[in-house]
Parts: structure tokens; sequence; C-alpha cells
């Protein structure tokens, strides 16, 4: 049986993931599946450069019109640069509706 079946729904598809996922050898983090783990993610080093990055490309998609999702972790890290970082995640805040 192929892994994706295309005539298969999404629940169909999801199970069959989450099935070998089970079967699967532990990542070092503990989790299954390496699609949904983002403990990689959570500890991977977040550089001064990185920042500069998360920030010009929020800022370009804000140009552009369209409403930048940032992780939490980014978002903390730009507020406390403050100056143009924290306006930009007060702006974000705004965007989303978030008081
Ligand atoms: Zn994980």
């Amino acid at each position: 049986m192929p892994i994706l079946n295309r005539d298969d729904g999404l629940p169909a598809q999801l199970a069959r993931r989450r099935d070998a996922a089970h079967r699967s050898e532990p990542l070092e983090c503990g989790c299954r599946d390496p699609y949904t783990c983002y403990c990689r993610e959570q500890v991977q080093r977040l550089t001064e450069h990185r920042l500069d990055g998360w920030s010009a490309a929020a800022l370009h998609l804000l140009g552009i019109g369209l409403t930048p999702a940032l992780p939490i972790d980014v978002q903390r890290r730009l507020w406390r640069r403050g100056g143009r970082d924290r306006r930009l995640v007060s702006e974000l805040h705004t965007l989303a509706g978030v008081t």
C-alpha cells in the first residue's frame, strides 16, 4: 500500500502518519514524528543576525500589505531589543487583535 494514496481523505492520511510515527524510534527530544517536532527549533540559537532577518522579513511583508506571523520567541527577543523592533512587535499584536 503506498504511503500517500491520493484517493484517501485527509483524516485517513493523518491517521497513517500518526500510526507510522508510533512505530518509529523516538527522536532525542522524545517526539516520534520529525514533521511535528518543534523542539529543535526551540533550541536553535537566535542570533542577532537571525533576529535582523526576522525583523526585515516582517517589515517587508507589512510593506506589501501582508501580516507576518512571527514565532513567540522571536517576538519576545525583538521586543527586548526595543526601538523599531519593539514597535514592529506592537504593530503585529495590534494587527492580530492581541491586547
Ligand atoms: Zn521534539
